[in-house]
């Protein structure tokens, strides 16, 4: 294992550190160039980038993992860049080749090896593919070029004491529309949400549940994490919509609780009204992980699942079994895990 960065791993947040190494690719006239290492984390864009005026742009958010042998290794990231290739296709961007993408992750991990948290830290290196329109342009239409960037940073455990319960608001406002960009990962997204975030913030709550556009009847998604519920038959459930981001981390536990826990699963519709044929309740992400629900606030009542305080024994169990996997310590379901 190489030098370690001058870093107090045990108090990281979630906030931007500048490391080493970030990836830059171009593609102009039809093609991506070959893509290399860079030192300086500012891009100089044109004022006209697609990426500025109209949204052009799209993101994927993954971790490399320290394993107790001092390993580093990749969650899934072929599914990664799959899903960034769907919205790039959605946004008539030009696709990035799955092996392209893995690779600049791969390069931009071991030229910051020494930013990867050690295994018993709890914390993770957080990695950031973004993809923009970029060139001279006024028009709202396709950019002329485009930008594939990848740059990391190490990040602390989302529960700085421990899984602890988050209760959450349910919003009155919308991430997105019905048959709109939801299930892609764009900023457009995040833009829409960000004042309807600030505003369960303020009323103390540690983020908002969207419910569906159309009927404002069944729940779609935390704005950065996919829900799920553990009903009092012991059943996995989790939304079903086309305006959910497809969360990687909400795939997996849908197989791991099936295939490991050997849990009933279900995709289905979720009735906001309906809460209480759940037992437990989470949000899951690459970021949040898991982060279980302690209640869900709505029409000026909290409905709490299995406690406020303490944490239930099937999303303990979920998460234990999802972060042994990650971190190298249960063996993977074929593929899961990507060495670097
Ligand atoms: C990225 C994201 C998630 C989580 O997806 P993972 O693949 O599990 O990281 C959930 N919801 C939204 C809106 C997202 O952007």
């Amino acid at each position: 294992m190489s030098k370690l960065a001058n870093i107090d791993w045990n108090n990281l947040g979630f906030s931007y550190i500048k490391t080493d190494f970030r990836y830059i690719s171009t593609w102009k006239n039809g093609s991506w160039d070959d893509g290399k290492l860079v030192t300086d984390n500012k891009l100089t864009i044109s004022e006209g980038s697609t990426a500025l005026h109209y949204g052009q742009q799209c993101f994927e958010g993954m971790k490399a993992y320290r394993t107790k042998t001092g390993d580093i290794q990749l969650f899934r990231p072929y599914e990664n860049a799959k899903r960034m290739n769907l919205s790039a296709h959605y946004l008539m961007m030009p696709e990035i080749p799955e092996e392209k993408f893995v690779d600049a992750v791969k390069q931009v991990v071991r030229a910051n090896e020494a930013y990867v948290p050690p295994y018993d830290s709890g914390a993770t290196l957080y990695i950031r593919p973004l993809l923009i329109g970029i060139g001279d342009n006024i028009c709202p239409c396709p950019a002329p070029e485009y930008l594939f960037c990848v740059f990391c940073m190490p990040v602390g455990p989302y529960f700085k004491d421990g899984m602890a319960p988050v209760n959450f608001t349910v919003s009155d406002f919308d991430r997105a529309a019905p048959y709109g960009t939801g299930g892609l990962k764009v900023g457009g997204n995040y833009a829409a949400s960000l004042y309807p975030y600030h505003l369960a913030k303020k009323s103390g709550f540690g983020d908002c549940i969207y419910l569906d556009p159309t009927t404002h009847t069944k729940i779609e998604e935390v704005g950065t994490a996919n829900f799920f519920g553990i009903t009092k038959n012991d059943e996995f459930v989790t939304p079903k919509s086309p305006s959910i981001l497809p969360s990687i981390t909400k795939y997996s536990l849908l197989y791991l609780a099936k295939e490991v826990l050997h849990l009933k699963t279900a995709e289905r519709d979720v009735l906001i009204d309906n809460l209480d044929e759940f037992k437990e309740a989470g949000a899951c992400g690459t970021a949040a992980i898991i982060t279980p629900i302690g209640g869900i606030q709505y029409k000026g009542k909290l409905h709490v699942f299995h406690s406020e305080t303490e944490v239930g024994p099937i999303t303990t169990k979920l998460y234990n079994t999802l972060c042994g996997i990650q971190f190298g310590d249960i063996e993977a379901p074929d593929g899961w895990i990507v060495k670097v």
